[in-house]
């Protein structure tokens, strides 16, 4: 993919936006976040250096052992309790207050990203094929940020912290295995968050209430009968891709906000007939109504005589992100104290090229999730997620450590279900 230029990726999301003046810390009023920023402060050429080590080492999804053992090993060693190999190579780092209070998550990804392309930074990957360009390893610096920072605050927080490291986050599974394997069955959170890079500027922010990633569906036709199944499969793939209101050249820009951008794969045999199968990214339910009724319609028709075509659908394959409106208010209110008004920008819509399987951790307790701005336009770096020249900016590691910490500590503040007794 050729290097996008500014206003390119501007246009994806969000207004187009500018760095932040930090607060300085002196001015926070929260005497527990200040200590909090301060910490993260001076952790920061440890996160870096922890940073570069993951970068160096990227694992594939299912096969994150590396980058699990050193997010377990240094949790560890800060104090929280730990548990590995939750749903795959997931790990749970759990701490807690000293003072009674509800649970409130924060999860991460591990996973990289297959590529042959060469790293452009210094601190390149080493295992041929694989690299960090989705920016997980920034994400799982900032659990660890947390635990370290939110640790040496212990004795004041007013409930726990659950640090959740998903692994296959790209193959959109891991999610839904830690989910299985009872990442809440123990105690469960009143809320989740979490952030993703973005190219937008480094200090910044930027999330919407309610639907924020589209999801995937997927849909599969299978044909059987006398007729002719590979003309009725070409009826079938023009039917499913007729349904896009969007091109797959445009998925990079701005759509509209009731899109759709269906995409069908050559037929391949099944038993004695043909099945096709697509996937859909649509904006909402009711774009995704649409999709299903225009493809049943070209099933009940039978596309070609003689066919028998049956559709499955699965809605939300990939589930998507869809944020609780009065967590992400409190949550946006306090950053905007915390690191200044204005870092935090509104995102305009929804860009079918992204997708997250943090919907399954938001289908059970409430969760918000953000992007977080990697690029650099001074330094010439966009940090868009897997584009070949992915290059984040590590500014934001503690940006969005110190954002993460603002919206635990005031959730945290809000109060709700105590502990677990007995
Ligand atoms: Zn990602």
């Amino acid at each position: 993919m050729p290097r996008l230029t500014r206003a390119i990726a501007c246009s994806v999301a969000v207004l187009c936006a500018t760095a932040a003046t930090p607060v300085p810390p002196d001015s926070i009023p929260d005497p527990t976040f200040r200590r909090v920023s301060v910490h993260l402060g001076r952790l920061e050429p440890e996160l870096v250096a922890f940073r570069r080590d993951l970068h160096r080492h990227p694992e594939l999804s299912g096969e994150e052992a590396r980058t699990a053992r050193a997010v377990a090993d240094r949790l560890r060693a800060a104090g929280l309790r730990v548990r590995t190999d939750v749903g795959g190579h997931g790990v749970v780092a759990v701490l807690e207050g000293g003072r009674p209070g509800p649970v409130v998550a924060f999860r991460a990804d591990l996973d990289a990203v297959a590529s042959r392309a060469p790293d452009p930074v210094e601190f390149r990957s080493v295992i041929p094929g694989v690299r960090h360009i989705c920016g997980h390893d920034l994400h799982t610096t900032i659990g660890v940020a947390l635990g370290l920072a939110l640790a040496a605050v212990r004795q004041d927080l007013a409930g726990t912290v659950m640090l959740i490291f998903q692994p296959a986050e790209e193959r959109a599974t891991g999610a839904r295995a830690m989910l299985a394997d009872g990442v809440f069955l123990e105690r469960r959170p009143v809320a989740i968050f979490a952030l993703h890079t973005a190219p937008l500027e480094s200090g910044t922010l930027a999330a919407r209430p309610g639907g924020m990633m589209a999801g995937r569906d997927v849909v599969r036709v299978s044909l059987n009968g006398g007729g002719d199944l590979s003309a009725a499969a070409a009826v079938v793939r023009r039917a499913i891709e007729a349904t896009s209101t969007i091109t797959p050249a445009r998925r990079m820009e701005s759509a509209a906000p009731d899109f759709v951008l269906a995409e069908a794969m050559p037929a391949r045999p099944l038993g004695d007939g043909l099945v096709v199968q697509g996937t859909v990214t649509a904006a909402d339910d009711a774009a995704r109504a649409r999709v299903r009724a225009a493809i049943n319609a070209v099933a009940d028709t039978h596309g070609v005589p003689g066919v028998i075509a049956r559709v499955a659908y699965e809605s939300r394959v990939v589930p998507g992100v869809t944020n609780d409106p009065a967590l992400l208010a409190l949550a946006d209110a306090a950053i905007a104290v915390a690191l200044g008004e204005g870092v935090v920008r509104e995102v305009r819509t929804i860009p079918p090229a992204f997708s997250e399987d943090f919907g399954h951790f938001q289908a059970e307790v409430p969760g918000a999730f953000w992007y977080l701005g990697v690029s650099n336009a001074a330094r010439g770096w966009v940090g868009l997620p897997h584009s070949d020249d992915y290059v984040a900016d590590e500014a934001a590691i503690l940006v969005g450590a110190r954002a993460m910490a603002a919206a635990i500590l005031v959730r945290l503040a809000a109060g709700g279900p105590g502990r677990a007794t007995g």
